[in-house]
């Protein structure tokens, strides 16, 4: 069988980590009708596969969306874990902290959210703003933020010992395709909600994110929670990438129904 995406698109823990040099419109080859037909494919048995997980009951899992912005985070999520059972999902979007968050260390809003035992926890935004956009804007000195990576792969590896599996997808757009998105959004009435001029800000801001996000990845990119890099610039691709990684991640945790509490062979209702 060939190599899954899943393997060539996960950075292996240790690897150098130069953005620039990854392509955000790579596709493997893929032909935009085939890639739309396979991601469907992909969520069907995505579907099926969180009802067993549900039903086990025995491990969580956990989906980590960063992007800049416009990058397709809300879109991934939006595509690809549709016919989800919201019983045993939940999606979190983290914004500024609050008062109340920033009086905490910063993963106390996070663990907080985290999946337990059956559920599928998606994180649109997460505990990496704290090395994204308060290391970009000086939110906290360095040897604050620069002590994050190691509480990080801490962190996670806490979760991963407790049964958590951890999948983080870097969307990973050109600043050209983010221009067309802003752009769009500005020309079309019925997107103007989702256009913020902060946006425009934070673009300026462009070449420092990527040193940024180049850190993060490469530093906290480990084998029981890898960093995997999305070329983002064709949403069908994306969807496609994104859907064969979660359906492997499911696939590969053996998931099986529990065995039923008696014999009900013999089991009549009346
Ligand atoms: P959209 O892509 O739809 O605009 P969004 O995720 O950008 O959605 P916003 O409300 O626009 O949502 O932005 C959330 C903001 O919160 C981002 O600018 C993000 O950098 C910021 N944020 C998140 N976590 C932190 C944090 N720990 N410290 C400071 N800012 C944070
Ligand atoms: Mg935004």
């Amino acid at each position: 069988m060939a190599k899954r995406l899943h393997d060539k698109l996960m950075v292996k823990p240790g690897k150098k980590i130069r953005l620039s040099d990854w392509d955000p419109s790579y596709n493997f080859g893929w032909k935009e009708e085939e890639a739309r037909a396979q991601t469907e494919k992909n969520i069907e048995e995505i579907i099926v596969l969180q009802n067993i997980l549900a039903a086990e009951a025995k491990h969580s899992v956990l989906f980590v969306l960063q992007a800049m912005d416009a990058g397709g985070k809300d879109g991934t999520i939006r595509k690809v874990m549709s016919g989800l059972n919201p019983q045993g999902c939940r999606v979190t979007s983290f914004k500024a902290p609050t008062p109340e968050e920033l009086s905490h260390d910063f993963l106390w809003r996070v663990h907080r959210v985290c999946p337990g035992k059956g559920e599928i926890g998606i994180f649109n935004r997460s505990h990496y703003e704290d090395v994204l956009v308060v290391r970009v804007h000086g939110l906290a000195p360095k040897k604050v933020w620069s002590q994050r990576y190691k509480l990080i792969n801490e962190f996670e590896h806490l979760l991963a010992s407790n049964g958590t599996t951890i999948r983080k997808f870097y969307l990973h757009i050109s600043k050209e395709e983010q221009k067309q998105r802003l752009e769009e959004r500005l020309a079309d009435p019925k997107k103007h909600w989702k256009f913020n001029p902060g946006d425009l800000k934070e673009r300026e801001y462009w070449k420092n994110y990527m040193d940024a996000f180049d850190d993060a990845i490469e530093k906290c990119s480990t084998a029981h929670a890898p960093w995997f890099i999305i070329p983002a610039d064709n949403k069908w691709f994306r969807d496609l990438a994104v859907s064969s990684i979660v359906l492997d991640t499911l696939r590969d945790l053996k998931l099986e129904y529990p065995e039923p509490s008696g014999d009900f062979s013999k089991v009549v209702v009346k």
